[in-house]
């Protein structure tokens, strides 16, 4: 099995759901990590070109520890939206990884480019196998990827967010934190334009909340997308059963 967790930004992925990645490895899947921008937004001491170029490697270097290929989308931060170069450019990102299972970011999360990459992935996920989709491209995938949501902590109006289940990642703090601080730059700019001190504070509350609706000491929440076309079996909580508990929390999103 091969799973993509495909972020808006550097860094989504290794706050909301590395170490759910890190024991799908464990038992053997392989990983990739994806993300839609550079990350050239998040500073405020740089320009775009060179701060894009040092999250690109912090990324990489945070996707090593998980022994997982990284790759950049070629998207703008600040810029994602539901537009056709970028619906290509996640399609092409798809046919280039060739996932069995794709995690995204949810519908309803607190950053546009969340909700953008939400959208762009689980379209993509639709239209990577469809031979025509777009008229030149790399070989179409044999079928729609399984598709999953990780869990933002609240909407974007700041309510909690409901998720299906929640992964115990207790035994995955070090490494979630080992990941996290691969993306140094990211610290100063988490404190300067979001008002967080500690990024490292930050990821292991949100663990501990997160872990704390179901009895765990840390977890990794998520909600796997069943609309029409797209597979229902469920391979995350196949391969993970003796680390999954359902919430019984109440879905759809509170979009
Ligand atoms: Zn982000």
């Amino acid at each position: 099995m091969k799973v993509l967790a495909f972020g808006a930004h550097p860094d989504d992925v290794e706050f909301r759901c590395s170490g759910t990645l890190s024991l799908l490895a464990d038992r053997g899947w392989e990983v990739a990590i994806a993300t839609v921008t550079g990350g050239g937004g998040g500073s405020m001491e740089h320009p775009a070109e060179v701060i894009r170029r040092i999250r690109l490697a912090e990324a990489k270097a945070a996707a090593d520890l998980l022994g997982a290929q990284y790759v950049w989308a070629g998207g703008i931060d600040m810029d994602v939206d539901f537009r056709h170069d970028l619906r290509v450019k996640v399609v092409h990102v798809l046919r280039q990884v060739r996932p069995d299972v794709v995690i995204t970011l949810p519908p309803g999360d607190y950053h546009s480019d969340h909700t953008e990459t939400s959208a762009l992935v689980r379209a993509g996920c639709f239209f990577a196998p469809i031979p025509n989709y777009p008229e030149q491209s790399l070989e179409p995938i044999a079928r729609v990827p399984r598709l999953y949501y990780m869990s933002a902590e609240t909407d974007w109006y700041g309510r909690p967010f409901p998720v299906s289940f929640v992964v115990d990642v207790s035994d995955r703090r070090d490494l979630k934190e080992r990941m996290l601080v691969r993306h140094a730059s990211q610290r100063n700019w988490i404190r300067d334009h979001h008002g967080t001190d500690d990024y490292v504070a930050a990821l292991h509350g949100r663990a501990a909340s997160m872990g704390a609706r179901v009895g765990f000491g840390a977890g990794e929440g998520f909600i796997q997308h069943l609309g029409g076309g797209y597979p229902h079996d469920d391979p995350i909580g196949e391969a993970l059963a003796d680390r999954v508990r359902k919430t019984g929390e109440v879905l759809p999103f509170p979009t």
